[in-house]
């Protein structure tokens, strides 16, 4: 197979090229993540989290590297990846250290009296080898976010990164400085060829984050070997503005929410519906908002709107602006790129309608369509006819009504009065609905979704036979049934009649069976 070429998305300057795994590195891999195994089921989730501190540490001491790398691979600004991917990473890691020892720990559970004298527990053993696949948007995060979920659960991990957005070379850098069990972490470098041959390899679990296309089929290739898999898919997340909310900082959130990473975010504000006593007032303030934004990347933290990453994704965009112009859309601004580069205009789009592209697909670049609506209800039902599911803001000032849409959305993610922030909480789980995917990871729900969640019951060693064990007598019988009735009628003789009930059948249950 060629080599993949890296590029600069920024000047179109070649990077580095890389391989394509060969069958023997996968094999080779999987191999070690196997020995890695032993090794890490046999420490302690402290031992674990003990790799986390340094790395921590480590990621804040070569922040500004890190960043140059992300940078020159994606195009982003630089506050863009300081904000979210180390930011992003270092506050999860801060979660983890915190949180997942408490999260992790065999858990006792209520026991029945009917089980009495036993104790119940959950324990949360690891499953295997994880596989990690992930695409270009967020290179850093979307990698180390499951990956060290999948690690301090106490599996290795085999990440295969975007082709588009290796990275390559960084992550095996710093995993090494900061004593990670050999092979915990292993990075496999190729594209779609490579990533179904992962699969094959049967993984204990896949979490793939991409497109929806590539999630089925993930799905379905992963569905001949029974290996579960979490799909964190796209999104068309609507924004939802009331008349009562203050618009100047309302419409400062639908900028960011709408350009932050260039649009190329799975939470991006991708629909703004805003109620019609505000609307006009609303694109007015957008407007001029996005007239002072700065375009940059590689700058020293002062551009707003970095590059868009492959140029794949601008014909998409481009494509779906066609669609719109066609339709009938105005754009208010942008609209274009900056000559034959990666930088898109910011664009605003006005007289937007849902049998346009921009309303129905994801767009995923720096286009922010806007909508009217009159009432609660018909606002619900226009956001709720999406495919997708993934996240949505509210804004405004009567909560009440703020939390009622937030519970009627088809969604997995919702922010009140603000944008993209639920993912700005390593306790809150993320992931979406219908065809924004499945599964959650972040938060405790999410570390345990990297579990073999194991239900134990501990007796007591003794002589004694159960009661529900060999020989069945008629006598036994009997004294069952009245225990039947003692334990499910809510009577004040309850637990006497159980007491007595149960004592009985214990005592026969000692008994042999008469000929
Ligand atoms: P993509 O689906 O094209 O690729 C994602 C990854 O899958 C890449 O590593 C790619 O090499 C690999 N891949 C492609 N075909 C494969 C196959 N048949 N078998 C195995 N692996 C395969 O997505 P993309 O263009 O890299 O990313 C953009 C998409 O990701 C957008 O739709 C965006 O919404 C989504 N996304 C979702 C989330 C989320 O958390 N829900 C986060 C970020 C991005």
């Amino acid at each position: 197979m060629p080599d993949i070429e890296v590029t600069n998305p920024a000047n179109g300057e070649i990077l580095y090229r890389v391989a394509e795994a060969s069958d023997d590195e996968i094999e080779g891999a999987y191999l070690k993540a196997r020995e890695a195994f032993t090794l890490l089921k046999s420490l302690t989730v402290r031992g674990r989290v003990a790799a986390l501190v340094k790395l921590q540490r480590h990621i804040l001491r070569s922040s500004e590297n890190i960043v140059d790398r992300i940078v020159r691979e994606t195009g982003k600004s630089r506050t863009d990846a300081t904000v979210s991917e180390i930011f992003g990473v270092l506050d999860f890691l801060e979660y983890l250290i915190r949180d997942a020892p408490k999260i992790l720990r065999d858990r006792p559970v209520k026991t029945p009296l009917a089980l009495m004298g036993k104790k119940s527990f959950i324990y949360h053993d690891p499953l295997g080898t994880i596989l990690v696949i992930s695409p270009w948007n967020y290179p850093f995060f979307l990698c180390l976010v499951p990956c060290l979920s999948a690690i301090v659960a106490g599996n290795p991990v085999i990440y295969k990164p975007s082709e588009v957005t290796p990275l390559k070379g960084l992550l095996e850098e710093i995993t090494s400085a900061c004593g990670f069990v050999e092979g915990a972490l292993q990075v496999v470098y190729g594209g779609r060829a490579t990533g179904e041959r992962l699969i094959d390899r049967k993984p204990a679990k896949v979490l793939f984050t991409g497109s929806v296309a590539t999630g089925k089929k993930i799905m379905e290739r992963a569905s001949r070997h029974l290996i579960p898999v979490d799909l964190e898919l796209g999104g068309k997340d609507p924004m939802i503005v009331f008349e009562d909310v203050d618009i100047e900082r309302t419409a400062a959130g639908a900028l960011w929410g709408a350009f932050t990473n260039a649009g190329q975010s799975c939470t991006s504000v991708e629909r703004l519906y805003v109620h019609e006593k505000i609307y006009g007032a609303l694109v007015a303030s957008l407007e001029q908002k996005i007239g002072e934004l700065v375009l940059g990347a590689g700058d020293s933290g002062d551009a707003d709107v970095g590059c868009m990453t492959p140029g794949f994704q601008i014909k998409i965009v481009e494509k779906h602006l066609e669609d719109a112009r066609a339709k009938g859309a105005r754009i208010v601004t942008g609209g274009m790129r900056r000559g034959d580069s990666h930088f898109f205009l910011p664009t605003l789009v006005t007289d937007v309608d849902k049998t346009m592209d921009i309303v129905r697909e994801e767009t995923f670049g720096p286009v922010l369509p806007v909508m009217k609506f009159s009432s609660e209800e018909e606002v619900i039902r226009e956001a709720n006819d999406s495919s997708y599911g993934l996240g949505a803001s509210v804004w405004s000032k009567d909560l009440s009504r703020a939390k009622r849409v937030a519970h009627a959305l088809e969604v997995g993610n919702v922010s009140i009065n603000n944008v993209m922030l639920t993912e700005g909480n390593a306790a809150l789980p993320f992931g979406g609905v219908k065809n924004s995917g499945f599964g959650r990871y972040k938060g405790e729900i999410g570390l345990l979704s990297f579990t073999n969640i194991k239900s134990v019951l501990i007796d007591k060693q003794s002589g004694k036979i159960e009661a529900n064990w060999y020989p069945y007598t008629r006598r036994k019988y009997e004294l069952f049934r009245k225990l039947l009735g003692a334990l499910f009628t809510p009577k004040l003789t309850r637990f006497i009649r159980i007491a007595i009930a149960g004592l009985k059948l214990e005592s026969e249950a000692q008994k042999k069976r008469r000929h």
